[in-house]
Parts: C-alpha cells; sequence; structure tokens
C-alpha cells in the first residue's frame, strides 16, 4: 500500500494514486490462448503472427511466452481464425 499524503501535497498525492490505478489497470497482461479443443490445426494464426503462434512437438498450436504480445498481429489472427478457437484473456 502507499504511504498517505499529508498537508498540501495531499490532493497530489490523490491524483498520483489514481495515476498509479490507472496504469496499474493498463499493466494487466494480455495473453492470447487457443482452445487446442476446437483448432482445426489450419495453422493461420502461425501465418498471420508466426512470432506468437506455432506448432509444438505434441502436435498443437501453442502461444510463445513473450513480455508483451503484438495486439494488431493477434488481433488479425484472432479475426481469420475459421474456428473461432483464440480469444485474449486478461491476468490480474
Ligand atoms: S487459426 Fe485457429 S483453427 Fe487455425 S491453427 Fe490457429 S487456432 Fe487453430
Amino acid at each position: 500500500m502507499k504511504p498517505k499524503m499529508a498537508g498540501p501535497q495531499k490532493n497530489k498525492g490523490r491524483e498520483m494514486e489514481n495515476q498509479t490505478r490507472y496504469t496499474d489497470m493498463d499493466s494487466r497482461k494480455k495473453i492470447p490462448v487457443v482452445d487446442i479443443g476446437r483448432c482445426s490445426l489450419c495453422l493461420g494464426c502461425a501465418e498471420v503472427c508466426p512470432s506468437v503462434f506455432r506448432l509444438n512437438d505434441a502436435g498443437y498450436v501453442e502461444v510463445v511466452e513473450m513480455e508483451a504480445y503484438p495486439e494488431d498481429e493477434i488481433d488479425d489472427a484472432i479475426k481469420y481464425c475459421p474456428e473461432d478457437c483464440i480469444e485474449w484473456e486478461t491476468l490480474e
């Protein structure tokens, strides 16, 4: 928990807390997930976004672990997935 600021700094401190909250919301990590039960292995996602989606040794599409994901490319993969089995998941 952030230390509370007193006196004239109090309001400024609140603003900062609000900014921090906003930033915290922004920094919630979004990750793409694939429902492999519905995946038809067309590999369209790997074609559209090869840095994120790949076929693993077990023969399933997997999501490469990354610090930050290229949202536009993944949104394209979601849009073009014929089985609608890719979606964003937000981690708290
Ligand atoms: S585009 Fe969809 S159906 Fe095709 S391999 Fe990727 S996740 Fe599976």
